[in-house]
C-alpha cells in the first residue's frame, strides 16, 4: 500500500529523511516510533502530499506520490489531482482541529458532502454510523466544546474515516490527551484494525505497537534504525539507540 525508496526530505540546509526504505502491506498495521524530531511527522506529511518529498521513490498503492506516470515520463500533479489523491488518504493529528461551530455529526458530514458533493441525508446517515462505530452515538448533536479530548479525537477519526479512505494515518493520536481517555481512543484503532484497515500509526504507546502492530520501524535522525515484529523489535532490540529510546518510553 506504501513503498518507500531511498526517500529523501530536506528543508532548506536541514536535511530531515535521510534515505527512508519501507513497505506497508495492505491491512497491515504499521507503527513509527523514535525521538521527537527524528522525522516521523515530516514523513507521514510526505506520504500525504503535505510534503513534497527532495529525493527517492514514495508510492501509495501502486502510484508515486505527487506524479503522473504516462509511458516513462513523469508529471507532476496539479493542485485539482492531488486534491483527489488525498481523499484516499484519511489523516488524524495529536490535536483533534474539529470545526467548532459544528456538532459532530457535522464535522463528519462536511467533507463528504463538501468534497464529493454527497446530499446531506446520505452524509448523514454515513455519520451517523460512523460516530456509532466510534462509540458516540449519543453524542451526535455535541458541540466539540462539550466533549472531552478522548471524545474529540474519536469525531476526528469519524470524520476521516467518512470519506472512506484506503489508508489510515495516525500521528501520536493520544499523545494530548489524558491518561484515562487514551485506553477509548486505541480501542477505535484496533477495531479499525480488526476490520482490514490499511493504517500507520507514530505512537508511544508500546502496548498498542505490541499488541495490534504488524510491523514496527524505529526511526531516529531521518533513518530507519531497525524494523521488524513489533514483539520482536520491542522485546529484543538489537541497536543502541533502541534499547536507549525503549528504556525511556517502556
Ligand atoms: P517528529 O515527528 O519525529 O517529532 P518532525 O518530522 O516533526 O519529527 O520534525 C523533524 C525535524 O524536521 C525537526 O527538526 C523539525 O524542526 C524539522 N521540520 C519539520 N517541518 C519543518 C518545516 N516545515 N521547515 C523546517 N523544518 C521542519
Ligand atoms: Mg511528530
Amino acid at each position: 500500500m506504501v513503498k518507500a525508496e531511498g526517500v529523501h526530505k530536506s528543508f532548506g540546509s536541514a536535511h530531515i529523511l535521510k534515505g527512508i526504505d519501507l513497505e506497508v502491506a495492505p491491512r497491515e498495521v504499521f507503527c513509527l516510533i523514535g525521538p521527537s524530531g527524528s522525522g516521523k511527522s515530516t514523513f507521514l506529511r510526505c506520504i500525504n502530499h503535505l510534503e513534497k518529498i527532495s529525493a527517492g521513490r514514495l508510492s501509495v498503492d501502486g502510484e508515486l506520490v505527487g506524479y503522473r506516470q504516462k509511458g516513462d515520463k513523469l508529471y507532476e500533479l496539479k493542485e485539482r489531482e492531488v486534491a483527489l489523491k488525498r481523499r484516499d488518504i484519511g489523516m488524524v493529528f495529536q490535536r483533534f482541529n474539529l470545526f467548532p461551530h459544528m456538532r459532530a455529526v457535522e464535522n463528519v458530514m462536511e467533507a463528504p458532502m463538501q468534497v464529493k458533493g454527497e446530499s446531506r441525508a446520505v452524509a448523514r446517515e454515513r455519520a451517523l454510523k460512523l460516530l456509532d462505530r466510534v462509540g458516540l452515538g449519543d453524542r451526535a448533536e455535541h458541540y466539540p466544546s462539550q466533549l472531552s479530548g478522548g471524545q474529540q479525537q474519536r469525531v476526528a477519526i469519524a470524520r476521516a474515516l467518512a470519506m472512506e479512505p484506503k489508508l489510515m494515518l495516525f500521528d501520536e493520536p493520544t499523545s494530548a490527551l489524558d491518561p484515562e481517555l487514551v485506553g477509548d481512543v486505541l480501542d477505535v484503532m484496533r477495531g479499525l484494525a480488526e476490520d482490514g484497515m490499511t493504517m500507520i500509526v507514530v505512537t508511544h504507546e508500546m502496548g498498542f505497537a505490541r499488541e495490534v502492530g504488524d510491523a514496527l520501524v524505529f526511526m531516529d535522525d531521518g533513518r530507519v534504525v531497525e524494523s521488524g515484529h513489533p514483539r520482536d523489535v520491542l522485546g529484543n532490540p538489537r541497536h543502541e539507540r533502541t534499547k536507549s529510546f525503549l528504556s525511556k518510553v517502556l
